[in-house]
């Protein structure tokens, strides 16, 4: 079987769901994580995927997935990019898969639900956005979790 090209890919998605853009590849390149940005500081690259794809509905998606499986191409999904561990690294010769087009909410679970959308967000966006009332409920955490230490720290070998 003859492996399909990229342009095979494109034909079967919409219109310009298929980048091969410098611009495009670098801003999907890396994400929050602290090495990447101070990697970006010192003037370093980031290493490109070789395209980004936008699909647009689960036809879309499946496209991606079999072109992906015909070819040996990994494919590294994208959100946002605002995570904070290094996730969302793609090398060359891989595919991101942008999935900001697919937007439409679906459903919301009833774990989603229980939180309310709360995470870590107490240390997390609280923090970065310098929040009074995270700072505050952080120290309260740590004096607490300081107070209970004392408690059992004989416990401790
Ligand atoms: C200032 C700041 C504050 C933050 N605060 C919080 C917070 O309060 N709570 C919290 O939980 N997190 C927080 N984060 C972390 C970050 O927002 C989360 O990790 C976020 O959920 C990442 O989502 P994303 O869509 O940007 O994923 P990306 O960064 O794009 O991807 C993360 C990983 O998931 C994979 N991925 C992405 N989409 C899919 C998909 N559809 N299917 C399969 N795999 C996928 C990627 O390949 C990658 O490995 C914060 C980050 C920053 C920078």
């Amino acid at each position: 079987m003859v492996a399909p090209s990229l342009s095979s890919l494109a034909s079967r998605l919409p219109h310009g769901a298929v980048s091969m853009l410098e611009a495009d590849r670098l801003a999907v390149s890396m994400d929050l994580w602290p090495r990447h940005i101070l990697g970006l500081w010192s003037g370093k690259t980031p290493a490109l995927p070789t395209a980004v794809v936008w699909p647009e509905s689960t036809r879309d998606v499946q496209a991606i997935v079999a072109y992906a499986h015909a070819t040996g191409t990994a494919l590294v999904p994208y959100g946002a990019g605002s995570s904070v561990v290094g996730g969302a690294s793609p090398t060359p010769g891989q595919l991101v898969v942008d999935l900001k087009r697919m937007a439409r909410v679906l459903s919301i679970d009833d774990g989603a639900r229980m939180a309310r959308g709360c995470t870590s967000g107490q240390a997390l966006s609280g923090g970065a956005v310098l929040s009074a009332g995270s700072w505050a409920f952080m120290m309260c955490v740590f004096a607490g979790a300081y107070a209970v230490a004392y408690f059992v720290r004989k416990f401790w070998n």
